[in-house]
């Protein structure tokens, strides 16, 4: 099974083959998420769970419970990977590991570093030469096996751990094209992924390690509800449904958004008051008039232009009163605060005047 869909636990917190792409792209993207429960499991996430678990048992009874699709998925699946472990010379008698997960030591040979899950390893002859293979059943992207962080790791714990100089990491993608990808990572390939990979788990653990929102990362980030760096990014909206949300991670958006908005309307005034100062201060930007407020100054006069448009009804229509602007007149000619002019004018008004509620706002609650 591809180790995407594993718990957290299963890698004991420490990194992992299928999330060291989204660490390498965003190196904050593992303090952030520390302590936040994992991201919810999709539907489509769940389905390609269960097809892995059929590759690797092969059991009949959850063939006959899978979905049209689901079992045409597998079925090709099954097809490709005969082709694939033939033309490589694995043919028979390959001794086949599946869903193996295989751990990198520190130097110390005790203290786990890192750790990555093999869908299906083949092993033929000698244990220099090893083929992996990695389902992706779903229709999502998939970054290509030559680019591809999991493969690159997964290739490199394999090497170390059956002492191989030669492993073949392959894509199997019944949905995608093509739907084999390959790459074959030889031992100079070998110590260079170690390198890369050693790097890229060192930035991660940098204190105040920069965070590069984009859609591959932010995709599987638990984080993704509250990271600042996303949500300006409008990211957070689209990947991550406020449906599939906790509580506390309402929240945490809705505080979000207020800063946010809160940031973008200081930065425009602020904007607003440099180029009033001097038009061309930001090259790019300008200010543009919106239009002029009209408003009629004589209503007597402009009765009497347009009576021969309107009928008495129509313009008692047009001319209805705004009934914020009559309260502060009706309190100044009373001499009333606010609150008891606004009191005083319903009650008044209270046989001819209807009240609707308004659309619900959002608030945020001040701690207590
Ligand atoms: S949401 Fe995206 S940018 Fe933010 S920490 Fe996660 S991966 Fe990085």
């Amino acid at each position: 099974m591809s180790d995407k869909l594993v718990p957290y636990d299963v890698r004991e917190g420490l990194p992992s083959a299928s999330y060291m792409e989204a660490d390498a792209n965003c190196p904050g993207k593992r303090n952030l998420e520390e302590g936040l429960p994992p991201k919810p499991v999709s539907k489509w996430a769940e389905a390609g769970s269960r097809m892995h678990e059929y590759m690797r048992t092969v059991d009949e009874n959850l063939f006959k419970a899978f979905s049209k699709d689901e079992q045409k998925t597998v079925k090709i699946a099954g097809e490709l990977l005969m082709k694939v472990v033939e033309k490589h010379g694995f043919k028979t008698g390959a001794l086949q590991t599946k869903e193996e997960r295989i751990w990198m030591y520190e130097a110390d040979g005790e203290t786990k570093k890192y750790s990555g899950q093999i869908d299906n390893l083949n092993i033929w002859k000698s244990l220099d030469r090893l083929l992996i293979v990695d389902f992706k059943m779903l229709r999502g992207d998939t970054t290509p096996a030559v680019s591809n962080w999991q493969g690159r790791t997964l290739a490199l714990l394999a090497s170390r751990r059956y002492g191989a100089s030669e492993v073949i990491f392959v894509l199997i993608q019944p949905w995608k094209s093509p739907q084999i990808d390959e790459v074959i990572y030889r031992q100079a390939d070998l110590e260079e992924a170690e390198r890369a990979i050693d790097e890229v788990i060192a930035a991660s653990k940098e204190v105040g390690a920069p965070r590069h929102p984009g859609q591959p990362q932010c995709n599987h980030c638990a984080a993704v509800h509250c990271c600042p760096e996303a949500l300006t990014a409008g990211l957070a909206v689209s990947l991550y449904k406020t449906d599939m949300m906790s509580p506390g991670a309402l929240l945490a958006r809705a505080q979000a958004y207020q800063l946010i908005e809160k940031i973008i309307e200081e930065d425009k005034a602020n904007m607003k008051r440099i180029l009033e100062a001097d038009p061309t201060a930001i090259p790019g930007l300008t200010l543009q008039a919106t239009g002029h407020t009209r408003k009629i100054t004589n209503m007597e006069l402009a009765k009497e232009l347009l009576s021969a448009y309107f009928s008495e009804e129509e313009w008692t229509r047009l001319t209805s009163l705004k009934i914020g602007d009559a309260e502060e007149a009706f309190g100044k000619a009373l001499g009333l605060s606010e609150e008891e002019a606004k009191g005083a004018f319903n009650d008044l008004l209270v046989s001819c005047m209807a009240t609707y509620p308004k659309a619900k706002s959002l608030r945020v609650l001040k701690k207590r």
